[in-house]
């Protein structure tokens, strides 16, 4: 079965292009769903940095999937054909659907080695070099319950020809004609469900010819590539994701690689994305920086000022970088910063998180100055909470017509901070 049980069904669908709903029947077994737009869990094999699945769960309604990526495990294949049971088990994971993405989106790769019938992912030992047999033999052994089709994406720079923006289109969906071939004919994958990938690089009338032939394929969802954070202004993205959307179905879930900003991720809602990767948080913290957007929409700018108290809101001190991810956002606080050094306030006021709930900013500054471990942990669980409370706010403010009051909301904040 090449579409597997996946059902996406809306509770509604704005006028720009925004849809709110339920993406039902995920895992081999159907029994799982996720709402969207949302994103899903980030791990590193499997497992969040930092924390181990006892303290994960200490934070509330994670994502049900939960994303791994073929660059951390191209270099287990042995070890997983001994133990032939698949990653979920083979890593301790249950009660989650795992979603199996070709890069890790916090970690770019290296360009340059990719050829008409293979493309690289670079592990811990180096670079591995997968031709599509290669890489329907890992999924077989992984058997993710649903995984992202073989592709092409090296088309973001800026020096791409329009020539070679079309050999990826070319080569991504040869790529995924063979993975159909293998995915249709393997017991190890059936239930599963494969994403074809959308490329195209800054070429509207590319990206709207690789939508309109991969929507000619059996696939279960599409994965749009090639538009991640730092590589194209905000507008052009949308006028790309806009070209595509329009040549794709509107029961089939589309998955926006390697964007994660809030600022981005509503702009892409906007323009019709579903889903998002979830590396966005783990990004901050391994900068030693806490989310501190608002995100609230309770107060009704008609009535009131809509002005954040500021006695109660932490401050961002990052500036904007737009064009380096790696950079701190204006969405975040710096805690490595002195000036925590005797802030005895939580991280955030009013979250619910374990860190805000237990610790100051003061002590997880001491954490990060002195290189505890547990910083990192503490990191995580704040982060992740935020971030998923901000896209449980989106889906709120969705429901409620409240989007536009949400972004300046998430935005008001990148203009105090300038
Ligand atoms: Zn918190």
């Amino acid at each position: 079965m090449a579409v597997g049980w996946m059902k996406l069904e809306f509770s509604r669908v704005l006028q720009g292009g925004s849809r709110l709903g339920v993406l039902k029947g995920l895992g081999r077994t159907g029994q799982h769903s996720l709402e969207v737009p949302g994103c899903l869990l980030y791990s590193r094999c499997g497992t969040v940095p930092h924390l181990t699945q006892d303290t994960l769960h200490n934070l509330d309604k994670l994502p049900s999937v939960t994303q791994v990526s073929l660059d951390h495990l191209a270099e287990h294949q042995e070890v997983l054909e001994e133990f032939k049971e698949g990653f979920k088990k083979f890593s301790g994971l249950h009660d989650t659907v795992l979603f199996c993405t070709l890069n890790d989106p916090a970690t770019p790769s290296p360009t340059g080695y990719t050829t008409n019938k293979t493309v690289s992912v670079w592990g811990s030992g180096g670079r591995i070099e997968l031709t599509a047999a290669k890489f329907m033999a890992l999924q077989k052994l992984l058997q993710p319950d649903c995984y992202v089709s073989m592709a092409d994406g090296e088309t973001w720079q800026d020096n791409t020809s329009r020539k070679r923006v079309r050999k990826s289109v070319e080569r991504t969906l040869a790529h995924l004609d063979e993975c159909l071939l293998v995915h249709q004919a393997s017991q190890e994958l059936e239930g599963a469900a494969l994403f074809g990938v959308v490329e195209g690089g800054d070429v509207p009338e590319e990206r709207s010819r690789s939508a309109r032939e991969t929507a000619k394929r059996p696939v279960a969802g599409f994965c749009l590539d090639g538009l991640q954070s730092g590589r194209l202004n905000g507008a052009l993205r949308s006028q790309l994701i806009a070209a595509v959307i329009k040549e794709l179905p509107e029961d089939k879930p589309r998955l926006l690689q390697g964007v994660g900003r809030p600022d981005e991720v509503l702009a892409c809602v906007e323009a019709g994305v579903d889903l998002f990767e979830g590396f966005f948080p783990f990004l901050v913290t391994e900068r030693g920086c806490a989310l501190c957007f608002r995100f609230d929409t309770a107060i009704d700018p008609e009535s009131g000022d809509g002005t954040p108290p500021s006695e109660s809101t932490a401050e961002p001190n990052g500036d904007h970088h737009p064009d380096d991810p790696t950079r701190m956002t204006s969405f975040e606080m710096d805690l490595k910063d002195k000036r925590y050094r005797d802030d005895f306030r939580p991280l955030v006021e009013g979250c619910g998180c374990y860190c805000c709930q237990n610790h100051k900013r003061a002590y997880v500054h001491h954490l990060l100055a002195t290189n505890e471990l547990l910083a990192g942990v503490l990191l995580t669980l704040h982060n992740t909470a935020h971030y998923l409370a901000f896209f449980a706010a989106l889906r709120e403010a969705l429901a409620a017509d409240k989007v536009d009051f949400l972004k300046r909301r998430v935005l008001g904040q990148t203009e105090t901070s300038t």
